[in-house]
């Protein structure tokens, strides 16, 4: 019987399994997978966010090595995470992303892509443009995400927008959002990491030295993943002001929201979003994404890999089956 090398995540802990080979039905395709990212969302989901168990995993390239239709077969290709059910309420209403059933790649009632092989419906697959490299491509996720914030909240290309947050996401939302033509900064809190906006011309700043013109900013990215990030998000934000909130973590946040009412403030939150533009961006502009990578690891060394990402200092660590 043919046996995949994965990692999974049971009983509070990540371990290197031996499973069998999973099989596509009719509608999957069964993808090997090439590289993987982790993100914070997966740290998360480690801490107990969610109460996953099974591979986790959700930002990945792969090659298609079985499409029981042979459309897809031999193809390079990225995959969208969730899954819907099109049978629910909310299916009924085209909600698909809200599905009452729904299930998330590595995340929900579904296997994900820390694993040598995955499968997923045909229609979450997207082909990945032959100048787009596997390491450009495994960065499709978080990307698609940011495009979303711009798309669902109809921001105007005139509004200044601060991300608040200097870790792998807000970076990769810089570069988007800057890719879409909008005038962005990002406020952090670690030198070593604004320097990787230099390339890209986008102005960061340093928390602790904020010149004090950086203010009454007209949306404001929440993306610190820490529970101190709303609150600081709300003193930023310009009365009238959109505040999207990114930040998505186990613990419960406290935070004073009369400023909402007072300074009359929008509150957003933005998940994920669609894969096409994401890859169009990809394809035309250089995200210098090379510079987010902090390290690549082999499956087997998964838990190290994690502890890499756990660490602040760090950005973008991947596997590679
Ligand atoms: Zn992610
Ligand atoms: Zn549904």
């Amino acid at each position: 019987m043919d046996n995949i090398k994965a990692l999974t995540f049971r009983n509070d802990e990540l371990k290197l399994t031996d499973l069998k080979k999973p099989e596509p039905n009719n509608n999957e395709v069964l993808i090997e997978v090439s590289l993987a990212g982790i993100c914070n969302t997966d740290l998360e989901i480690m801490s107990g966010m969610l109460g996953f168990t099974g591979i986790p995993g959700h930002e990945f390239v792969g090659k298609v090595v079985d499409d029981p239709r042979n459309k897809l077969s031999g193809k390079r290709v990225v995959g969208e995470v969730n899954i819907p059910c099109y049978n629910c309420e909310r299916c009924r209403r085209r909600h698909f992303r809200h599905c009452l059933n729904i299930k998330a790649l590595g995340m929900r009632g579904r296997d994900g892509a820390f694993a040598e092989y995955l499968t997923l419906p045909r229609e979450n697959i997207h082909l990945v443009p032959e100048t787009v490299s596997d390491r450009e491509a495994v960065f499709v996720e978080p990307i698609a995400a940011a495009v979303e914030i711009a798309e669902q909240y109809h921001l105007k290309p005139s509004e200044e927008i601060a991300i608040l947050g200097d870790g792998k996401l807000g970076l990769i939302i810089a570069r988007t959002l800057k890719a879409l033509g909008y005038s962005v900064l990002v406020i952090g809190r670690h030198e070593s990491k604004l320097a990787r906006l230099k390339s890209l011309k986008i102005p960061g700043y340093l928390e602790r030295n904020l010149p004090k013109n950086i203010q009454d900013i007209p949306v404001v990215v929440e993306v610190t993943g820490s529970s101190s990030g709303l609150e600081r998000a709300l003193q930023l934000v310009r009365p009238e002001g959109k505040v999207i909130f990114k930040t998505t973590i186990a613990r419960k946040i406290e935070v004073n929201l009369s400023i909402l009412a007072i300074d009359e403030i929008q509150l957003l939150g933005s998940r994920c979003g669609p894969f096409p533009p994401a890859l169009n961006l990809l394809k035309d502009n250089n995200f210098y994404l090379e510079e987010l990578i902090t390290d690549c690891y082999p499956l087997e060394k998964g838990p190290e890999a994690l502890e890499k990402a756990r660490d602040k200092v760090n950005l973008k660590v991947l596997l590679q089956p």
